[in-house]
């Protein structure tokens, strides 16, 4: 008799996402009248660029022809793509990275999970809190996290990233084989210095444990001298995997391309990390379609840098507004300079839900709610910069009213 994977049955109940959605259908099936506006939203809604769309069309008729067409593609991505990125991601800011330690993925999310495929199951795995859900649920569907005790997986080390430590997690008690990291910081909006991940990389290298970088939002920091790649520090690359994603920068949510960097110095138990995925990759990955990794190369072309960089400015000047807006209605209010996330604590320490479904009923805004990225994150919201320019503005007029009124209660 067949059985299934008992990991899956230990997972809690209603993901957030569709505990959210199911709150804003109820409200909208009670008040079909009312014009709700989603900041919650973490996907974009600007269309690709001019650039990137002429590179598909050339790359669509490229298939049309016997002499341009491609069949099955290198497992770790075509060279042209992996080239553009050591160009443009990596040697800019001294990050000694080479095109054969980069393979391109169909995003960041499959990678940041399937990555557990070549460690071992008895791995302590280490988390923020708050964190992008991805890496635990991934984890605890291999058994890695133990188990659901209604709050936090038994066998996860979580970091706190809170007020007191700037959001930056601390190097914990017990030793953890391998950290996941991400900067700058889906949900807090929060970026670590050089320092601070210097302090990771060398914690790693004492403890012989392996960093997972997530830089999915690297091309929204804005600050000078914030490290865009963990491969700025030095070390790193004897001790990190970085996944990088063209979803946020180039609005390829819906077109699927990413990449992640694995360097030939890193082994482990005598193993190159980089050999091993790459022997998974190519038996249990096809590959990113051709005329999505042309699309992905455009990114990195005269026009596509600067079309992208517009699109990347329109919605960071929406989470200037979101962040401006909400500091004059007087919350306290984290992240939106170099993320598109706002981190804002609810007023009087309020439940993330409870004002969650106050913004939602009173002021028809939807956000997310900070407990869904764990336990750190009650108290807190998430809005963010991904919408357009007028509702945003909107929104933030809307919720400024209603926490006036409140403080005439
Ligand atoms: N990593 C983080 C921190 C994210 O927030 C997201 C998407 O929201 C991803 C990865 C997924 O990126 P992709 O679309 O490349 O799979």
């Amino acid at each position: 008799m067949v059985k299934v994977n008992g990991n899956y049955g230990k997972l809690p109940g209603s993901y957030l996402f569709a505990e959210i959605a199911k709150r804003t259908a109820e409200y909208t099936k009670a008040n079909p009248d009312k014009k709700l506006i989603k900041l919650g939203i973490g996907d974009v809604t600007q269309p690709l660029c001019p650039a990137v769309i002429e590179a598909m069309h050339k790359a669509v008729d490229d298939m049309s022809d016997k002499k341009t067409f491609m069949g099955y593609g290198p497992y770790e991505g075509y060279a042209f793509l992996r080239e553009a990125i050591v160009k443009h991601d990596y040697a800019p800011f001294g990050a000694p990275i080479t095109a054969d330690e980069i393979f391109i993925s169909d995003g960041a999310k499959s990678d940041c999970g399937n990555i557990g495929d070549i460690f071992d199951i008895d791995n302590v795995v280490a988390v923020c809190d708050p964190v992008y859900p991805v890496y635990v649920d991934a984890n605890a569907m291999s058994g890695r996290a133990g188990e659901w005790d209604g709050r936090r997986w038994t066998n996860i080390v979580y970091l706190p990233c809170n007020e007191a430590n700037g959001f930056i997690p601390e190097l914990p008690v017990r030793t953890p084989d391998i950290i996941y990291l991400c900067f700058p910081n889906n949900p807090t909006g929060a970026v670590a210095t050089r320092g601070q991940l210097k302090l990771w990389v060398d914690y790693a290298l004492r403890h012989d444990s392996v960093i997972l970088y997530d830089a999915a939002y690297r091309e929204y920091i804005t600050e000078p001298d914030v490290p865009r790649s963990i491969y700025e520090i030095e070390g790193a690359t004897e001790c990190a995997i970085e996944f990088c994603s063209f979803s946020k920068t180039a609005g390829f949510t819906g077109t699927r391309c990413g990449y992640t960097t694995i360097p030939r110095e890193l082994k482990r138990c005598g193993e190159s990390l980089n050999e091993m995925w790459l022997r998974r990759q190519s038996t249990k990955f096809n590959g990113t379609a051709y005329v999505v990794q042309r699309g992905a190369e455009a990114v990195y072309s005269e026009q596509g840098i600067a079309q992208t960089r517009e699109t990347i400015n329109f919605y960071m000047n929406n989470a200037k507004v979101i962040r401006q807006g909400l500091k004059d209605a007087g919350l306290t209010v984290y992240g939106g300079v170099n993320a598109p996330y706002i981190w804002a604590k609810t007023p009087n320490g309020v439940p993330s839900w409870n004002f969650f479904d106050k913004l939602l009923h009173e002021a028809n805004v939807v956000t997310t709610p900070g407990s869904g990225f764990g336990a750190e994150g009650e108290g807190f919201i998430r809005l963010t910069g991904f919408g357009d320019a007028a509702t945003t503005e909107e929104a933030i007029e809307r919720i400024r009213k209603v926490l006036q009124m409140r403080s005439l209660d």
